[in-house]
Order: C-alpha cells, then structure tokens, then sequence
C-alpha cells in the first residue's frame, strides 16, 4: 500500500531571521508577565529558617514519629503493620499494679515495652504503624530539622536504659512473686493430697450399734 504523502505548509512568520525576534520577543512577554504576576499574588514559599517553619506546616504534616510510652499497652500493631520492619519492641509481663503511672495511679498494662525503637532513616512515613495503634501512642510530630551523615542517628529508643533497668528489676519482683504463689499453691494442692486418703478410708470395724434404752 503506497504511504499517503503529507504536505508542510509554513506559518507566516514561523521561520526567517524576523520571525525569529518575534518569537524571542513574544517568549520574553509571557516569562516577563507571569513574573510580574507573582508580585501581586500571596507567597507560596517561606524564608528557613528566619520564618518558623513548623507553626506554617498543616496538621496532618508527616515528621518524624513519636511515641507516647505512658500510654503504649504494648500490643504490637504497629510493629506488625510496618511493611518494613523498622519498628522493633520488645516487653515483659507485669502485674497491673507493679508500674506506677506518670499520674501516680497504678497502671493497667499487664504488658511494658522495655525495648521501643525506630528506625527513621529507613522508614518511609507511610504512616501504616500510626493506623491500627488503639491508644494513639505512635503518632507523627512536626519535627523534621535532624539533617545528619550518620544514619545511626536516625536510630530512635523510646525507652531509656533507666528505664528498662527498672522495668526489668520489677519484672525479677514479679517473677519471684508469681513462682512463690505457685509453690503455696503446690503445697496447698500436696496437703490436700494427703489428707483426703485417711478422710475416705473405710473404717477397719464397723461403728457398733447406739445402747438400746
Ligand atoms: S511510617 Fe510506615 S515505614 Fe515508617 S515506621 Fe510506620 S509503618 Fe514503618
Ligand atoms: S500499636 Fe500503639 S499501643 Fe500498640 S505497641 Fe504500637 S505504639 Fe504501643
């Protein structure tokens, strides 16, 4: 099949030596006037760091993550949802009462975080850790001025080595105590054992009969 043949047909004006200095007069009016224009409209931008950035940035500005560990019951979601493993926890079991909270009032965790670290420089603020958290303890902040060389400075612990000493030495009381219920209710279950044969033994003699009166 013979290919249809497409004819040119130049602009007037389109090329030459004039056409040229149109254009480059024409290009230089539009660049000129959409310039001029900015002067008249609200910047979009601000000067960093004279200008606080962070009181400018919307609510739901994704910084670097935090978390609330008075309020963080431990349960794991977020490590869970993270599709890049950079959260890592991990916890011990306490009584209810063992961990005073920052209200003074004993706290209802049955689990505590002694481990809680992020990894910032490798999360990527997806923000699926923040989702399924039930008591909003991992959140977004609107930090975000940690510019660094060394990506270990990314490497976020929300519980301090204190802390976790302390954690842990509670969590030897506990041990302790839950192992000394454990040998009573041995020793309870062992006595109760042993008695119950000589309640149930049957009688070598039969009881003799009340006197007739
Ligand atoms: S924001 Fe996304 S990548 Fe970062 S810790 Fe949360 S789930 Fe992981
Ligand atoms: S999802 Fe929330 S409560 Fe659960 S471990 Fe993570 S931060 Fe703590």
């Amino acid at each position: 099949m013979e290919a249809q043949k497409q004819e040119y047909h130049p602009e007037p004006f389109s090329t030459g030596y004039f056409a040229d200095i149109w254009n480059t007069a024409k290009s230089l009016f539009y660049g000129m006037s959409n310039t001029m224009s900015h002067l008249f409209r609200a910047p979009s931008t601000v000067q960093y760091p004279e200008v606080d950035v962070k009181a400018t940035l919307p609510d739901r500005y994704r910084g670097f993550l935090t978390v609330d560990m008075d309020v963080c019951i431990s349960c794991r979601n977020c490590e869970k949802a993270c599709p890049i493993d950079c959260i890592w926890i991990e916890d011990v079991k306490l009584d209810r009462v063992d961990i005073i909270g920052n209200n003074g009032k004993p706290s209802k965790k049955m689990l505590y975080p002694v481990v809680f670290n992020i990894d910032l420089g490798k999360c990527m603020y997806c923000g699926l850790c923040t989702e399924p958290c039930p008591t909003d303890a991992i959140h977004f902040t609107k930090e975000f001025e940690r510019a660094t060389t060394d990506f270990h400075n990314l490497y976020f612990e929300f519980v301090s080595p204190e802390e976790r000493k302390e954690v842990l030495a509670k969590r030897e009381k506990f041990e302790a105590k839950e192992a000394e219920a454990k040998a009573k209710k041995a020793a309870a279950a062992a006595a109760a054992a042993a008695a119950k044969p000589a309640e149930t033994a049957t009688p070598a003699t039969p009881p003799t009969e009340p006197p007739k009166s």
